[in-house]
């Protein structure tokens, strides 16, 4: 595939991703977040190398990672966006360990809805609402992360398996609504 090539499939990959992303934050009433997420993929620190290591059938960013050892593009990407867990890492005041700080819910549901998306991206016609949780629970990341923050995304992602899509954006967007009204709201773990 040439550049010409992989730079037209990384817009349209990028395009659809926001599209998608977007019309299941404004079913949960998210609409800030729905207009402006993943907009720093445009930007030409995460644009070209997204071209040069385009995938098709995984992330850019996967492959930057294998031939560099790391990603310019991801470092850029979870610097700028709350709704990924990397962006709540930070260093503990006056330690030397790093934190995994839990995520606000509204980026937390936003990053479910990312996974949603990005599963159906890669996945294709073999696409399942059972999908985005199974890959959840086999990643590395899971093991990473802020514990509450994992058990919650967890939890949101299986209420999708088990119920599946329409049902589940309801009960996102009731959850959206009870924690826009109460700030303290947090899931009560089921995973
Ligand atoms: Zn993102």
């Amino acid at each position: 595939m040439n550049t010409v090539q992989r730079f037209f499939r990384h817009l349209h990959t990028v395009n659809t991703h926001r599209f998608l992303v977007m019309k299941m934050c404004f079913s949960c009433g998210m609409y800030k977040q729905g207009l402006m997420h993943d907009l720093s993929k445009y930007s030409p620190t995460e644009f070209i190398p997204s071209v040069r290591y385009y995938q098709g059938n995984r992330s850019p960013i996967s492959k930057e990672k294998e031939v560099n050892g790391y990603s310019q593009c991801w470092l850029h990407h979870k610097g700028r966006n709350r709704h990924h867990w990397e962006y709540w890492v930070d260093r503990e005041n006056g330690k030397t360990n790093l934190i995994c700080l839990p995520m606000p819910f509204e980026y937390l549901l936003e990053s479910v809805l990312d996974r949603i998306s990005a599963s159906k991206t890669y996945n294709k016609d073999k696409y399942t609402d059972a999908e985005p949780y199974e890959f959840f629970l086999r990643s590395k990341e899971y093991h990473t992360m802020n514990r509450k923050t994992a058990s919650e995304i967890a939890q949101l992602l299986l209420y999708l398996k088990e119920n599946g899509e329409k049902k589940a954006l309801r009960h996102y967007r009731d959850l959206y609504k009870q924690y826009r009204t109460d700030k303290s709201f947090t899931l009560e773990s089921r995973v």
